[in-house]
């Protein structure tokens, strides 16, 4: 009823419909229908339980609506979830390819250097280039059929706790205006209370985040580190380019300091994904990631497969990228975190979704196991770290614990620490290499007013466009009444200090035009924001050198639409 807070229990609550949070749902409905049978047949006594009481809850209007990535699929934990896979997704949807060829290239502006063997970790021999958001739908269908509770167009707003432990999540409150008064169609968010609650809310979680924070869930870890990667994905003429063809880039436009790359990959039916990935720990704060993604494309290397073709989609998702000892604490109370979320990312090999799929088994199993012995405790929860341990997620994310940290030296002094690692076993010079935030590496303008950027370029609005054009291509939509989903603690400081010290890098490094600066009289500036035109990719929430700007989400359903991204 609206106004009226109404409550909902389950057994297990997972926030978030990414390839985590539904491999996690997946795996406890499996083990749950396991249990029953075994039950049923008297092998085993017991309570039967119902996958009606795992509840999935997921932002977007869809499932897969939120879900971006290149991507290549490494399919290993998938096949352990669901054999199938191979037959009924990789053989039947079109926007799924096996790797046939498989490239590595060194740019510059003009040329490019193609390496003569590529690294054995970029060797895709065996994976699959697909949509994530077909992906996702796919295993969407899968837990339906499987009778799992699943709520999209609600997202979690904050964590519900008793005595210290968490009990459950909040979801937003809807019908609420600009103002924050209650439109007539106002309805009160949920309570859903949850003997365990997963967080599988992909990058910089804002729940995840405030867990973090309250519970120090990150003491004695590496700061977390994050990359921006921006996608296009386009149509071409078929024969343009071989269907699973996979080409990785390095150099340019990014300059030899700065970490990221870029990529291509060729799909059945004239369907390309391409994108380019920033490292959000760059210096210049004027450096604008889509701006250096257009340029991008003008490299011939692609302009020639891209110039007859045209754009279907665009999207922005950030990348957690600081490896092993970027994890924090993966449960606590009540609660567990997995996929990108936690940090399960191997930047080496560009990839995550088998990381994500693999820690959202391995915490359904730990949650299958507490209710079976009906204890939510941290020290029974704390299973899933061992159990992570234990896995091949560990086997392949130790070899690469310093690899992000070696890459903060530039492109080739860290190639040369990246060698050693690859000879050590990971360890390179020291067993751990810190790093700083991010955003700590932003550097201050010289003269303290905002210098010409550094990249001059005008979009051409064939195969080059600007944010505004490039975000139409999102389909994000937010209604327009409602409270910014932005949060800036102080805007004087983006007014007086920012403005002089940094040139306000928001306006640069968001790569949905969302913060604008406008002039005021007496030469004084202002942030404007546009709520509607986010993606929800965070990168404001991570980058901002003053750490004001607080990512809350906004009314549930809102967003973007990557339909086959
Ligand atoms: Fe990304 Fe923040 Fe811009 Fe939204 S406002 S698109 S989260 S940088």
């Amino acid at each position: 009823m609206a106004g009226e807070r109404e409550f909902l229990e389950v057994d297990v609550l997972i926030i978030g419909a990414g390839p985590a949070g539904l491999a996690t749902a997946i795996r406890l409905a499996q083990l749950m229908e396991q249990h029953n049978s075994e039950v049923d047949s008297g092998l085993r006594s017991g309570e039967k339980f119902s996958t009606e009481n795992i509840c999935v809850l997921e932002k977007g209007k869809e499932i897969g609506a939120h879900l971006l990535s290149g991507a290549v699929l490494d399919p290993r934990a998938l096949r352990e979830l669901l054999p199938e896979f191979e037959g009924d997704f990789s053989g039947k949807i079109s926007t799924c390819s096996p790797v046939r060829r498989d490239a590595v290239y060194f740019l510059t502006e003009k040329d490019s250097w193609k390496l003569p063997v590529n690294p054995p970790f970029l060797n895709n021999h065996g994976n699959y280039i697909v949509s994530l958001n077909r992906l996702g739908e796919w295993l969407g269908q899968k837990l339906e059929a499987m009778g799992v509770t699943i709520f999209t167009g609600f997202s979690g707003t904050e964590m519900l706790y008793e005595e210290g432990r968490i009990v459950g999540v909040r979801t937003g409150d809807k019908g609420i205006n600009r103002q924050g008064e209650h439109k007539s169609n106002f309805q009160s968010g949920y309570d859903i209370n949850a003997k365990v609650t997963i967080l599988a809310e992909g990058p910089r979680g804002s729940l995840a985040k405030q867990l973090i924070l309250e519970k120090r869930l990150d003491n004695g870890c590496n700061p977390q580190v994050y990359a921006l990667g921006i996608k296009e994905l386009w149509e071409v003429p078929e024969g343009s380019i071989e269907p699973g063809t996979v080409m990785h880039t390095a150099g340019w436009p990014l300059n030899l300091s700065q970490y990221g790359g870029g990529w291509l990959y060729a799909l059945p039916q004239g369907i390309v994904s391409i994108g380019l990935v920033c490292g959000l720990d760059y210096t210049d704060p004027v450096f604008d990631p889509q701006e250096a993604f257009q340029l991008f494309k003008t490299h011939p290397l692609f302009r020639k497969i891209l110039e007859q073709g045209r754009l279907l989609r665009y999207g922005a998702k950030t990348i957690p990228e600081g490896g092993w000892f970027a994890l924090p604490k993966l449960a606590t109370d009540g609660v567990m975190l997995v996929g990108d979320c936690a940090g399960f990312v191997n930047s080496r090999r560009l990839k995550g979704i088998h990381l994500a799929i693999k820690s959202g088994m391995l915490a359904a199993e730990t949650a299958f196991d507490a209710l079976r012995k009906n204890d939510f405790s941290e020290g029974q929860l704390a299973d899933y770290a061992i159990r992570v341990e234990r896995s091949w997620i560990k086997e392949e994310l130790w070899p690469v614990r310093n690899y992000h940290q070696a890459l903060e030296k530039g492109l080739f002094r860290g190639s040369l620490h990246v060698a050693m690692q690859m000879l050590s076993g990971g360890r390179g010079l020291h067993e751990r290499y810190s790093n700083r935030p991010g955003h700590e590496r932003l550097q201050k303008l010289q003269n303290g007013s905002n210098p010409p950027k550094k990249i001059r370029f005008s979009p051409d609005g064939k195969l080059t466009f600007d944010k505004q054009l490039d975000v139409y291509h999102s389909a994000t939509k937010h209604d327009e009444d409602q409270p910014s989903h932005l949060i800036i603690t102080d805007t004087n400081i983006c007014s007086e200090r920012c403005t002089a010290e940094y040139g306000n890098p928001c306006q640069y490094f968001c790569p949905a035009a969302v913060y604008e600066i406008v002039e005021e009289k007496e030469g004084l500036s202002k942030v404007h924001l546009n709520p509607s035109n986010c993606v929800h990719c965070k990168t404001c929430d991570i980058m901002d050198p003053y750490q004001i700007i607080t990512w809350v989400p906004p009314e549930g359903g809102g967003g973007p639409n990557y339909q086959n991204s």
